[in-house]
């Protein structure tokens, strides 16, 4: 049974400051009583790079809860108006979701669009105001159990630095997470998706040179706009008030098995969307770097924890950001991770290194299985949106088209069979509320454990 102890201050150590590890950072931090939190980012500097990112309303549920949502609007994140999708050839569209004011009604959040760079600066900024520990330069090389007095604890080793001890770690470390390796016991690679992305951003003087009329109406669009063909799509919208835009182009993987990113040239690049929409190809003209990434993916991890360790984000499932979700799981896992261990903190954590190690180590396997169903349905609809998009002229693409046509403006309810006009799929993609879900599993577990249920009956 548990018994109520004398509040003890769980440590929090999070690897990497990306946006998963620094929402999870945050969140610890603006539970009540706070969680102690170390965020170690082995980057020496946070800078303001990369290019668009959506919030989509899951995520930006979780901004809200945040309390985020008023400072990314000041750092210019703005409202989608709607998600277009166009044909290749022409531009023409084949279906426009309607999205402003009816995905707060829908869904409980809007769909904002932001720069990346601005929104890592958000979360840092608040992870530090409200009080984490963020280390630069911090370049985390191993965890080990505790030992001795420190038995129970995590010991995460630093490169250069003073080991540092936690109650639990967190593996926000991405892509080529090292924690990863740690929790599995042997090093697990993502794996190739077929597919690599260009993307940059430019500025509005550019678009502005070309002085055409398509290419001037869909820039004052507040819309995501894509354009879909044969084994590739291009993905364009507005940034800082329409001062940037954001292009990312998808196409199929041609770099050598293994290479990570490589510089391509822009006739190449430009050579995908040969025959495509001329505005289209406009746009693409106003990339000045072809950098090439490779888009890597795991289908399912088996575990996503090892007793007090657990990872999120991209350690856990990278998948193809064909949804516009990757950030957006990482920000979820982070938010239901902090909830979690505060709820346990605050419902009587015990004194006993051996029990309290058992208690959190409960608490870690109860994340995983709440997140770790959710990912995988993310990462196969990452799949199936990427089927859907890149059909070639035929039978399935016309049968797409007709289907996309018909999707009502509004009263929007119904099934499809692409993913991307399926009401259903889109509310539990969109719409779930993973806060309350995560409460109500976690006082459901504290209540078996409570009746005297097994240590380890956290499976849902
Ligand atoms: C083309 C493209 C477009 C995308 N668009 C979207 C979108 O619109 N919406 C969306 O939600 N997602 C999108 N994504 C996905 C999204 O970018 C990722 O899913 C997200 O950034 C993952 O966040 P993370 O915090 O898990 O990892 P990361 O952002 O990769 O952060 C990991 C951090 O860990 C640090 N680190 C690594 N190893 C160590 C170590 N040993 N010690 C200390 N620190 C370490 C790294 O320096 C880094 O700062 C897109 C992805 C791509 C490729």
């Amino acid at each position: 049974m548990l018994q109520k102890q004398a509040l003890y201050p769980v440590h929090v150590v999070v690897v990497g400051a990306g946006i998963g590890g620094l929402a999870c950072a945050i969140a610890c931090r603006r539970s009540n009583p706070p969680l102690e939190v170390t965020v170690l980012e082995r980057a020496p500097e946070i800078l303001a790079i990369g290019a668009g990112i959506h919030i989509p309303p899951n995520a930006c549920r979780i901004v809200k809860h945040l309390g985020l949502v008023e400072e990314l609007k000041k750092a210019q994140a703005y409202s989608v108006e709607g998600f277009t999708l166009r044909r290749y050839e022409d531009g023409r569209v084949l279906a426009e979701k309607p999205m402003g004011d009816r995905m707060e009604t829908e869904y409980g959040a809007e769909w904002l669009a932001i720069h990346r760079g601005d929104y890592q600066n958000v979360l840092l900024g608040s992870a530090r105001k409200n009080g984490a520990q963020v280390l630069l330069d911090a370049d985390v090389v191993g965890v080990e159990e505790g030992t001795g007095e420190s038995s129970g604890k995590q010991i995460v080793l630093i490169k250069s630095k003073d080991p540092i001890t936690a109650d639990v770690v967190v593996g926000a470390d991405g892509l080529w997470s090292g924690l990863r390796e740690y929790v599995l016991g042997f090093p697990k690679p993502p794996l190739e998706t077929g597919d690599l992305a260009y993307r940059g951003t430019f500025t509005r003087e550019q678009l502005k040179t070309f002085k055409n009329k398509r290419v001037d109406e869909i820039m004052e669009a507040a819309n995501v706009q894509v354009w879909l063909g044969s084994n590739r799509h291009a993905v364009f919208y507005p940034l800082r008030d329409k001062t940037e835009y954001n292009l990312v182009l998808l196409v199929a993987d041609d770099l050598p098995p293994g290479m990570r990113t490589a510089q391509g040239n822009l006739d190449e690049m430009a050579a995908n969307f040969e025959g495509w929409d001329p505005a289209l190809n406009l746009i693409i003209s106003c990339l000045k770097s072809a950098l090439k990434w490779k888009l890597l993916h795991f289908q399912e991890l088996d575990q996503w924890t090892k007793g007090t360790v657990a990872l999120l984000g991209d350690a856990s499932h990278p998948t193809l950001p064909y949804q516009g979700q990757g950030a957006a799981m990482a920000v979820e896992d982070g938010a239901i991770l902090g909830l979690l261990l505060s709820k346990l903190q605050n419902s009587g954590i015990a004194s006993d290194p051996e029990e309290r190690y058992a208690q959190l180590t409960d608490v870690l396997r109860l994340y995983e299985d709440l997140r770790k169903k959710r990912t995988e349905v993310n990462v196969a609809g990452a799949l199936d949106t990427r089927h859907y998009y890149h059909l070639s002229d035929g039978n399935e693409q016309i049968r797409r088209d007709q289907e996309l046509a018909e999707l009502p403006a509004s009263n929007w309810e119904g099934p499809c069979n692409f993913n991307w006009g399926d009401a259903p799929y889109q509310k539990s993609l969109l719409g779930f509320d993973s806060l309350a879900d995560a409460e109500r599993n976690f006082d459901a577990w504290l209540g078996r454990r409570r009746q005297g249920g097994s240590q380890g009956d956290v499976r849902l």
